[in-house]
């Protein structure tokens, strides 16, 4: 299984962040699972990627060439991929993918949590996407969709499309727990 993982690259934050990273990472690593990732050698990124090199698991790196220029790319991980966009970039964050988990970060994890939301929405992928909310980082969120659905800007279907767990344990049983079924256009165009 190939998942990928977006994650901050602020290391201002909690030690419980890096702790909850920490032992993600523990655990994709002895499931056999391969990470692809932003690159980053900060923040939760870092802590990713150097929990898995030590455990001699297999992490890919995705970023674009101006961000590998002013040397944010991780100096530990071999297997690097650059693109020319941020938009390249995340086209091919989903390549391959068979899972998404999105850890506590800032905008650019929101971004590109948003935009897996949002092609879900729109049956381009079919792919799990899981919320770790290590800290209750995530509560808001839930809230704010809990408005858009109650003001009906968005249909009750949620749960189809992604997951929300307390704890890094949670997080492969419920890529499991997903049956893959793209949502019909058609469909999607109802729920407005
Ligand atoms: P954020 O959640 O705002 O920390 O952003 C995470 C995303 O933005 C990832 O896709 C990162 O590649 C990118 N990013 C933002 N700042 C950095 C940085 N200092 N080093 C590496 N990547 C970063």
């Amino acid at each position: 299984m190939q998942v990928c993982v977006y994650c901050a690259s602020s290391a201002k934050i909690d030690s419980a962040y890096f702790e909850a990273t920490t032992e993600l990472a523990e655990i994709l690593v002895s499931n056999n699972v391969q990470v692809v990732f932003g690159g980053g050698g900060s923040g939760l990124m870092g802590t990713l990627a150097d929990t898995i090199l030590r455990l001699g698991g297999k992490i890919k790196g995705i970023m674009p060439h101006f961000m590998n220029e002013v040397e944010w790319g991780h100096t530990g991980v071999s297997d690097f991929t650059y693109t020319h966009t941020m938009h390249e970039r995340k086209s091919k964050f989903l390549e391959g993918t068979d899972a998404i988990i999105a850890l506590p970060g800032g905008t650019g994890t929101f971004e590109e949590l948003f935009e897996a939301i949002t092609l879900k929405k729109l049956g381009q992928i079919d792919t799990p996407i899981v919320i770790l909310n290590t800290r209750g980082y995530y509560d808001l969120f839930k809230k704010w969709m809990a408005l858009a659905e109650d003001e009906r800007f968005m249909s009750k279907d949620q749960s189809e499309i992604w997951r929300i767990v307390d704890t890094p344990e949670e997080v492969l049983p419920a890529i499991l727990s997903f049956e893959r079924r793209r949502i019909d256009i058609r469909q999607a165009g109802k729920m407005r």
